[in-house]
């Protein structure tokens, strides 16, 4: 018995990181999941490697609406109902606020926080008609507390944590659960870009950030992406049953405080 036995699960942004991640371990865990991206090739493979009648992947940027109703047809002709959302896919840009171009700031904006809004509002009706089920938006630990130089990207963070109190009430009624998970730093492309060109990270550089992450986070290094999949496993299966409206933290204790010694 799986966990999410005979649920079909969207996750976008599900290429690579994240939410490449969440998609295997909800396959593995009995569900059938469909892929959203913007990286056609990427996203093809991770599904094909999943398998064809566990996953499918489809092209989907999640600040386009048509995009959205594209996705759920491909769902529903493929496995049926659709009962859950991952909503992961996010974009980061590094900028001092004062300097950030309008441009770039709602560009973050689009993706971040427009692609959640219509994820919930696109899903949710299907996962109502489903008979209910769950979403799971992905916030940050900037969500919750400041970081410098990502204004844009904290504001939608923040925003996404807006978005998933207020769906958690509106929805309640129509059995749909929403929750939102606040990562720290994940070893993924985005906080990683060495990752998408290891060849070109230095020793030094990578022995920097080892120990940054060493001494700014409690358990003294960054997150794999399998351990956010786990929350977001726990938030979409019935482990989480009487949960929504809620911000999860999973960040190596980061947001604890602060250690003077
Ligand atoms: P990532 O960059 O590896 O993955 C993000 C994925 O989203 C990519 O596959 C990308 O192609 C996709 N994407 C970007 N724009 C898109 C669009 N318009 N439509 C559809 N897909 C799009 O990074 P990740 O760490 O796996 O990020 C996953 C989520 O976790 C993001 O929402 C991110 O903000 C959040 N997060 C990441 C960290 C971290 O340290 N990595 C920390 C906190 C929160």
């Amino acid at each position: 018995m799986g966990k999410l036995d005979g649920r079909v699960v969207l996750i976008t942004g599900a290429a690579r990181g994240q939410g490449e991640q969440e998609a295997r371990l909800f396959a593995a865990e009995g569900a059938r999941v469909v892929l959203g991206d913007v990286l056609d090739e990427q996203g093809a493979a991770v599904a094909e490697d999943i398998g064809g009648d566990r996953a499918r992947y489809v092209r989907l940027d999640v600040s386009r609406e048509e995009d959205w109703a594209a996705a759920v047809a491909v769902a529903k002709e493929a496995f049926g109902p659709v009962s859950g959302l991952v909503n992961n896919a996010g974009i980061l840009r590094f900028n001092e606020l004062t300097a950030t171009p309008l441009e770039e700031f709602r560009q973050v904006i689009e993706v971040n926080q427009v692609g959640a809004f219509l994820g919930i509002k696109t899903l949710a009706p299907e996962i109502g008609a489903a008979g209910g089920g769950t979403i799971v938006n992905t916030s940050s630990y900037t969500g919750l507390t400041g970081m410098a130089y990502v204004g844009a990207y904290a504001a939608t963070k923040a925003a996404i944590l807006g978005l998933t109190r207020v769906a958690a009430l509106e929805l309640a009624a129509r059995n749909i659960r929403v929750n939102a998970m606040c990562p720290g730093a994940v070893d993924t492309p985005m906080a990683n870009p060495g990752l998408l060109d290891p060849a070109g990270i230095t020793d030094e550089a990578r022995d920097a950030m080892a120990e940054l992450y060493k001494r700014v986070v409690p358990l003294g290094r960054v997150g794999r992406p399998e351990e956010i999949a786990r929350l977001a496993l726990f938030l979409t299966g019935d482990d989480s049953s009487y949960i929504t409206g809620q911000p999860f933290v999973v960040d190596g204790g980061w947001m604890a405080g602060v250690s003077i010694l």
